[in-house]
């Protein structure tokens, strides 16, 4: 890579040193190679600045944000980003809240935001770009004579063929895409859904090796399953808990959920999941209790309103229906907690229960996988709809809808002998340390450096 690395994503870690899996890895992969992070800014402002504000804190690269209005992030980033893009890919188009003040704000701040790129990229840059908030940045870009590298990591699942069909933009959405050199996707389900809705385009042609021909343009998708930073997290997950252990699992078994309050999560049905255990329960049969701890996300967002009340409602009856006098089997807390806390709680936990009903990875079943203890380790009740679900196949893979499934499951799982918890545990171990946050960032960089430059230049 001879240029500069300019990585845009919504949010940019400020003041502090930066925490989280994806956040440190780009924090390193700057560090290391020198660049600029851009992302949008804490404050609202009332006009837009039309260039970008260098802000501190990059520690060997330069940090810079773009400006947001209050409309904008009510219109832009609730608005567009995540109550139509967010539905739309974890296949939700029932909850679509199709409003073209927001797609307008959407195309608005792309197009501002590659003016503010274009001021300041050369040929021999490369743009790394995160994500569902920035789809029409590359063509925005190309608009304005850009012809560095682009490329474009989407997070979260691509959406199905017949879904990009309710969104009023679908025409648009293939030229987004179609203007990056590089879309890498979490799994090889969405690299097939992305290439199948390509193959049913008039002006789309599927070339070898996901490379598509769509209107003129070529480009190539693959997948990247991100991962986390397994070795972190397995010092944090070590280190004592604050808390008394004892106090925390009483005399029960203890589930652990983790989850942000959203809809994709699953949460709704692994509750019922884990009543439908609570229900077939024998009376000689250990207690359990699961540990909801899930901090609100989004929560103008009607639909975000919705779950909260459902989650809440069926935890309230089910503890209503089997709380004795010394147990109450759900605990939900509605707050984040602090990484230092959370993985010493996944390693004392004898269940994980990831059970979302679409989720682009889920970094939960990783770090849970990273904290156990190998010789007495926990074991993944992983929903077969998670994209960390095609890696980590020694997971009990569920079907997330099914309670019986889910509570078969978890029944399964505290009769499972050491032996098979060892063996299962250490082959998915293997995949998290296969799949490095870090190896996740240079593999991505490589594979977009080796596209040849649309200005034909080498290098
Ligand atoms: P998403 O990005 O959709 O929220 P992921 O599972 O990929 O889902 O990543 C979630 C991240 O947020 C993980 O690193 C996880 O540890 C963290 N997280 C989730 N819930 C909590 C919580 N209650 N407290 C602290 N951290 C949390």
């Amino acid at each position: 890579m001879t240029g500069r690395l300019i990585v845009l994503s919504n949010r940019i870690p400020t003041g502090g040193p930066p925490s989280g899996g994806l956040v440190v890895a780009i924090h390193e992969l700057l560090a290391a190679r020198g660049g600029l992070w851009i992302g949008s800014a804490d404050e609202f402002v009332e006009v837009p600045s039309e260039t970008l504000r260098p802000i501190e804190g990059g520690e060997g690269y330069d940090k810079a944000v773009f400006d947001l209005t209050e409309a904008e992030h009510e219109e832009f980033y609730l608005g567009y980003a995540n109550s139509v893009l967010w539905p739309l890919c974890h296949h939700r188009t029932d909850l679509l809240a199709l409003d073209r003040q927001y797609a307008d704000s959407y195309a608005g701040v792309n197009a501002r935001v590659a003016r503010m790129l274009a001021q300041i990229v050369e040929p021999e840059d490369t743009i790394w770009v995160h994500d569902y908030h920035f789809l029409p940045i590359a063509l925005e870009l190309r608009k304005l004579g850009v012809t560095a590298r682009v490329g474009l990591f989407l997070h979260i699942p691509f959406p199905n063929l017949h879904d990009i069909e309710a969104l009023p933009e679908r025409d648009q959405f293939y030229f987004w895409l179609a203007a990056y050199d590089l879309v890498g996707l979490q799994t090889q389900a969405d690299v097939a859904r992305c290439l199948e809705s390509y193959r049913t385009q008039p002006s789309g042609e599927l070339m070898l090796n996901g490379r598509v021909k769509f209107d003129g343009d070529a480009f190539q998708v693959r997948s990247f399953p991100i991962g986390i930073d397994g070795k972190a997290f397995k010092a944090l997950a070590e280190k004592p808990l604050t808390h008394d252990p004892a106090h925390i699992r009483a005399d029960a078994r203890l589930i652990l959920g983790v989850d942000r309050l959203d809809y994709s999560k699953g949460i709704p049905n692994r509750v019922r999941g884990f009543g439908t255990w609570l229900e077939k329960r024998k009376p000689d049969s250990p207690r359990a209790t699961l540990l909801q701890i899930t901090p609100p996300s989004r929560e103008t967002v009607p639909a975000y309103q919705a779950i909260a009340h459902e989650v809440e409602s069926l935890v309230g009856r089910l503890n209503g229906q089997y709380s004795e006098l010394d147990w109450t089997p759900i605990r939900l807390i509605e707050r984040a907690v602090p990484r230092e806390t959370l993985a010493p709680l996944y390693r004392q936990a004898d269940i994980a229960l990831v059970t979302p009903l679409a989720d682009g990875m889920n970094l939960v079943a990783k770090e849970f996988v990273a904290a156990q203890d190998p010789e007495d380790p926990g074991v993944l009740i992983l929903s077969q709809s998670a994209g960390a679900a095609e890696q980590m196949t020694e997971a009990l893979i569920v079907n997330p809808h099914d309670a019986e499934e889910v509570a078969d499951a978890i029944e399964r799982a505290f009769m499972m002998p050491l032996d098979e918890r060892r063996a299962r545990h250490e082959a998915l171990l293997q995949v998290v340390q296969d799949t490095d946050i870090f190896d996740w960032g240079a593999s991505f960089l490589d594979c977009l450096n080796r596209v040849e430059r649309r200005d034909g230049m080498p290098g």
